[in-house]
């Protein structure tokens, strides 16, 4: 009897306006399910009060940085408020070697390099309930001038035009429903016959298993068990 096909991770994109809570529902996947690891990205922007190095991100040199684009050891890369971030390559192999889902907190020009490099992710756009929820949130982590969240806010204005391109649009007006619901996203593409491991395999097992039965039915024999 089969109970469930074993099927390969999806790689899952993450990308919201700054200030939505994609981080958030990014560790909350991660803390709350089994199978997510999350993709450390490697970053020039010093560390905020809080942020943990290699936890948070690799915070490391322009140079090191240099370095590693043209090592080739980044997926993906971009400069996002004067800061350069970027996907180091081994999170990616190393999530798929163990079976599991790589969660990729990224701008939306990082998600369009990880589009048309790894056409089998899942891209899912995070919506903020309002502007002031966005507002709400950017000046309650005090760690930016005003000057700086309104640079954000309309950054992530120009971000909000990318959406159609992603695969799914969540909410996030309260975190355990968004959360819910990107599970259930990866939940469903999980469930895709391109996914699925030995797919060919499992149906010509199936296909065998009928023919069996058919062949049984015919000569009035009882069914094999
Ligand atoms: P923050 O400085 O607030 O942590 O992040 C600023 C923006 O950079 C956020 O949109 C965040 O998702 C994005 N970001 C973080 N890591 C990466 C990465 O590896 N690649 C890209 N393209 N963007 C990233």
């Amino acid at each position: 009897m089969i109970t469930g096909l074993p099927h390969r991770p999806c790689p899952l994109v993450l990308a919201a306006p700054s200030g939505t809570g994609k981080t958030t529902i990014a560790h909350a996947l991660v803390d709350r399910f089994e199978h997510f690891v999350f993709s450390v990205s490697a970053t020039t922007r010093p560390a905020r009060p809080g942020e943990v190095d290699g936890r948070d991100y690799d915070f490391v040199t322009r140079e090191r940085f240099r370095a590693m684009i043209e090592g080739d050891d980044l997926v993906e890369w971009a400069e996002v408020h004067g800061n350069l971030y970027g996907t180091p390559a081994r999170n990616l192999q190393a999530a798929q070697a163990r079976g599991e889902h790589v969660v990729l907190d990224i701008d939306v020009q990082g998600a369009r390099q990880i589009r048309r490099r790894i056409p089998d992710a899942v891209l899912v756009f995070i919506f903020p309930p309002s502007a002031q929820a966005l507002w709400t949130r950017l000046t309650a982590r005090g760690t930016e001038e005003l000057d700086e969240v309104r640079r954000r806010i309309r950054a992530g204005r120009q971000e909000l035009e990318e959406a159609v391109h992603f695969d799914y649009i969540v909410v996030n007006e309260d975190l355990d429903r968004a959360v819910a619901r990107v599970r259930a996203i990866v939940e469903a593409e999980s469930h895709r016959p391109r996914r699925i491991l030995d797919f060919e395999d499992e149906l010509s097992r199936l296909r065998g298993e009928i023919d069996r039965v058919i062949r049984v039915e015919d000569t009035d024999d009882p069914p094999p068990e």
